[in-house]
């Protein structure tokens, strides 16, 4: 390689991706320039691009990508649709028409051929990546070393959601070298040559099936029991603020696996939502009708599919089980009180009115709530128990919102005033420094409560909403706030949700009333009677997180994030997702890092290792005064220092010398190990790590602070 071209290689390579990157390729192609063998030359690529990988990651890398935790999943935790209609434009990479031509071909009803996998192996007629192959495009001309590499380019891409226009600089760098690599992105990322889409439901649709999901999960995933426990989600997904399109995604999730990690199963594009349930379920309930009769073979295994709740919000519930909406005056549904219309709206004021049940729906007794069979009906699913509120919509976005503009905007009687919201805002954003690390998000003011993400709003009713209301709005309302708050936290603790299920319900019903008392009957809208439900749907699937629309969301802002370019977004969506496959990521830290030196170490434990972080799955204690709060032996304590002798692992802890309850109503709050903390710090104490049960949150204005068990 001559001077002028080997400078012209090193500056391209900094113009695209940065002197990092360029370092190591440099180095990589002058490790490898003197005469070597064919797998001297393979072993030496291999290494050179895994690098030349990492350093990209480097330079790219994020937050949203938690390396933190032994176990997760490689979702973004900040993605969330309902900010509304996101540009999905803004990230659009121009691809020129000799890189890149519609590879899209619209099929109808009838056909139901499996999907090509790469357009090399095709006849060429439909393919672009043909029309610019040559001999060393060919699949079968690749050797199993840059199989290896090109599996490693992949997954790159699809942490990084890279372009093709990047993938194809990175390729041609590396062609000048090793021209057996190909040089279409396509070929490396594997993209499907033609998309198959029927036109369903007045949009379109692309299946990309329910067995074959559950089958890579199971590749990826082990899983000891024989009973597959599928969960669905259902939800449209807003594309662009200047349209009505949307997408209405239908993804699966195994219940029963340690890592939540959702699949997709089939995705409609239109106009407005689907205009049949049947018509848009119909690949889908096919399928999960035959996997529910003939069960699962998978790898010398026989597996078990049981549907164990189809998670939506509301309108989407009501869409796929073909009932009244919410707006309806037989639109609870799970119970049969006739709604009423007060002030122009729909409310539902009985709390005790009979129930629902998966048998009184079956056989239509309630004939005012139905407005025809729902596709469900045919597969082996309760229909009122499998559908459960999901409390991210009815409570978050629902209530809790709505007590927010309540307090902002709602009638006189009720509405807090300026410097009240102002003095709520300020706390809030006091607390920004105190939220610990598994927290995506930052209390944010009032001010922005348009744009508060359900993450967010949660945050509020369970954390600091109990912390910065407290002698800021009046007694009585600060009291049904927390009726809410108490009674939904039960509802999510693992620790307390069997136990006190019963208290709960109760809290929780008192809520209703009470709200219908302070803010009047006509804001007793659908979310907030929904409220009365919610511990019977605890009691049916264990606390409200197993069945909730929080995972399922996230995976939706990644499907949008897919989107680089207004046109054809089915086939782009598809396609994005042809290159990745499902993938959990099991991270290898160790449970203790970040060695020091810097103490305290009690006399007992000299000669020891001291380490500043602990780590566990979801869970990561520092010495970092956010992330150091922790309930060790029943008492709420802060590390001071992680220690190791041989293979015994210790934390060295001081206790808070004043305890006590932060709340009183509607209990004791120290039932939920929920403390008002002040007062010196005693003295530094030692126990085995194993004695830590809980992260707190901990929250303080500097005088004295509240610790509250993280739930999640
Ligand atoms: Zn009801």
């Amino acid at each position: 390689m001559g001077v002028l071209q080997e400078w012209k290689l090193k500056a391209e390579i900094r113009w695209k991706i940065g002197e990092q990157l360029s370092l190591h390729i440099v180095l990589l192609m002058a490790f490898c320039y003197k005469p070597v063998t064919r797998w001297t030359r393979k072993r030496r690529l291999d290494d050179g691009l895994r690098k030349a990988l990492h350093a990209i990651d480097t330079a790219v890398s994020d937050s949203d990508y938690d390396t933190q935790q032994q176990v997760c999943v490689n979702y973004d935790q900040n993605s969330e649709h309902h900010s509304g209609a996101v540009g999905a434009c803004d990230d659009y990479v121009s691809t020129t028409s000799d890189h890149y031509e519609p590879l899209c071909a619209v099929h109808d009803g009838t056909s139901n051929d499996v999907l090509p996998q790469l357009s090399d192996n095709e006849n060429g007629t439909s393919s672009a990546v043909n029309s610019e192959s040559t001999d060393t495009e060919s699949v079968n001309d690749i050797s199993d070393a840059d199989d290896d590499v090109m599996s490693q380019l992949r997954e790159w891409a699809a942490k990084h959601n890279a372009s093709h226009e990047s993938v194809r600089d990175i390729l041609q760098i590396f062609r000048t070298r090793y021209p057996e690599l190909p040089k279409d992105p396509r070929t490396v990322l594997q993209t499907y040559g033609i998309v198959q889409v029927r036109n369903v439901a007045g949009g379109s649709y692309h299946h990309f099936g329910l067995i074959e999901g559950i089958k890579n999960v199971l590749n990826e995933l082990e899983l000891h029991e024989t009973v597959i426990k599928l969960q669905v989600n259902i939800d449209g997904l807003p594309l662009f603020r200047s349209s009505n399109a949307q997408f209405w995604p239908i993804l699966g999730l195994i219940a029963n696996f340690v890592v939540k990690e959702p699949f997709i199963v089939g995705l409609f594009y239109g106009n407005s939502k689907p205009s049949s349930a049947a018509e848009y379920l119909e690949e889908f309930i096919q399928e999960c009708s035959a996997v529910q009769r003939d069960f699962l073979w998978h790898m010398d295994k026989l597996y078990t599919v049981q549907l164990t709740a189809v998670v939506c919000d509301m309108p989407a519930r009501t869409f796929v089980k073909n009932v009244k909406g919410h707006t309806g005056y037989h639109g609870c549904d799970k119970c049969i009180q006739e709604g009423l219309y007060v002030a122009n709206r729909m409310t539902f004021p009985q709390t005790h009115a009979t129930l629902r049940t998966d048998e009184s729906f079956a056989s239509l007794s309630d004939s005012f709530h139905h407005l025809g069979t729902s596709p469900f009906s045919s597969l082996s699913v309760g229909m009122i128990t499998c559908f459960p509120i999901d409390y991210m919509h009815a409570v978050c976005l629902g209530v809790v919102r709505k007590l927010l503009y309540l307090w902002m905007k709602g009638p006189l009687r009720t509405r807090l005033g300026g410097r009240c919201i102002e003095h709520i805002s300020d706390k809030l954003l006091a607390l920004k420094r105190c939220v610990p690390s598994e927290f995506a998000r930052k209390p944010r003011s009032l001010a922005e409560l348009d744009r508060w993400k359900a993450t967010e709003l949660r945050q509020f009713v369970l954390y600091t909403g109990p912390v910065c209301l407290n002698g800021v709005i009046p007694r009585e309302m600060y009291e049904n706030f927390m009726l809410l708050s108490s009674g939904v936290y039960i509802l999510l603790s693992t620790e307390h949700c069997k136990e006190l299920i019963e208290q709960a319900q109760s809290i929780l019903l008192n809520f209703v009333e009470h709200f219908s008392k302070l803010y009047g009957e006509e804001y007793l809208s659908y979310n907030v009677h929904a409220i009365v439900h919610l511990a019977d749907e605890a009691k049916l699937h264990g606390v409200l997180d197993n069945v909730s629309c929080f995972v399922f969301e996230n995976h939706l802002g990644k499907i949008k994030k897919l989107l680089r370019k207004p046109d054809a977004p089915l086939q782009q969506v598809v396609k994005r997702l042809s290159e990745r496959t499902f993938k959990a990521v099991f991270t290898n830290d160790k449970i203790l890092q970040k060695s020091h030196h810097d103490g305290p170490v009690p006399s007992v434990l000299s000669e020891c290792r001291q380490f500043r972080e602990f780590h566990q799955p979801a869970l990561t204690v520092s010495l970092n005064a956010k992330d150091s709060y922790v309930l060790v032996g029943g008492k709420p304590a802060v590390v001071r220092n992680f220690l190791q002798r041989n293979n015994d692992c210790f934390v060295a802890y001081q206790e808070f010398s004043d305890v006590l309850s932060f709340y009183s109503y509607p209990f004791q709050s120290e039932r939920l190990n929920i403390f008002c903390v002040s007062g010196s710090l005693r003295e530094v104490a030692v126990a085995p790590i194993s004695q830590i049960t809980r992260k707190y949150c901990y929250l303080t204005n500097g005088l004295q602070g509240v610790v509250i068990p993280l739930l999640h």
